[in-house]
């Protein structure tokens, strides 16, 4: 469960979050939409700590960002977050220089001080969850943008988050392996993981979101169920946003 209260986010002279006040149940698929430069990558920072608020609280799993504490605790509380939140962004950030499975275990490895069998059972699982059995033991800049993404996503479920965000997943992605990406995340959804996913897939967020968020200019205008929001939006903003994506 994510609570965020009054969330505010400047860099600088810049407002770049205003204001923003919402809750997220566990198990919703939320799709963050909006215009570039709206805020979106920013709000989905804050959300893990990568980002410094400016102001407001967030709380995810009970754990609490403010900034009234004391920077410790802050930092205590970040770190919190991040062990059961995993991101995926729209570059893949493999280890070139190790194998896909070996990819997968270093977290388990590194931060959960697992022994290399067990590690690599577990990863050996989750890549074939994602439909990647047989690359185990390729390189990265063996595999395909999408099938990258797939190894990417595989390693963040390792750490088992309860939370999964996703930065345009698929954006960096030759149009044909889309496809493949978008349907480990409908998989995961459907296994009933909490997603906070950034995307210009409109079609994925009519069909795999629970909710959309639409954002423009560092406010929240529209937060409404998909085929609500995307056959009567109620704001000039968002339609103008649908007609141009459209
Ligand atoms: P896009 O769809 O293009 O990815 P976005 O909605 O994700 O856009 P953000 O990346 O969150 O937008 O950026 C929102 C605003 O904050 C932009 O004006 C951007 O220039 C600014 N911004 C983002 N990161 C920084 C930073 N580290 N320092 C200064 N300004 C920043
Ligand atoms: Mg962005």
């Amino acid at each position: 469960m994510i609570n965020i209260q009054q969330l505010q986010k400047s860099f600088g002279e810049l407002e770049v979050l205003k204001n923003i006040s919402l809750s997220i149940p566990d198990h919703q698929v939320v799709a963050v939409i909006g215009p570039s430069g709206s805020g979106k990558s920013t709000f989905l920072r804050c959300l893990n700590g990568l980002e410094t608020i400016t102001g407001g609280t967030i709380t995810v799993n009970g754990h609490e960002i403010s900034m009234k504490a004391p920077r410790k605790i802050l930092q205590r509380e970040i770190h919190a977050i991040r062990q059961e939140t995993g991101m995926v962004f729209q570059q893949f950030n493999l280890y070139p220089h190790k194998s896909v499975v070996e990819n997968v275990m270093e977290a388990l490895i590194v931060v959960k001080k697992m022994e290399r069998g067990a590690a690599h059972k577990i990863a050996s699982d989750l890549l074939s969850k994602v439909g990647l059995a047989e690359k185990e033991d390729a390189y990265p800049s063996q595999l395909s943008g999408g099938q990258q993404q797939r190894v990417a996503i595989a390693r963040a479920l390792a750490m088992e988050p309860k939370l999964m965000l996703f930065d345009e997943p698929t954006s960096a992605l030759d149009p044909e392996l889309v496809g493949e990406v978008l349907k480990v995340m409908k998989n995961l959804a459907e296994d009933g993981m909490t997603m906070v996913i950034v995307t210009h897939e409109m079609n994925f967020a009519k069909d795999v979101a629970d909710r959309i968020l639409f954002m423009a200019d560092g406010v929240i205008v529209e937060d409404a169920e998909p085929i609500s929001f995307f056959e009567n939006p109620q704001t000039e903003r968002a339609q103008k946003f649908l007609r141009q994506v459209s």
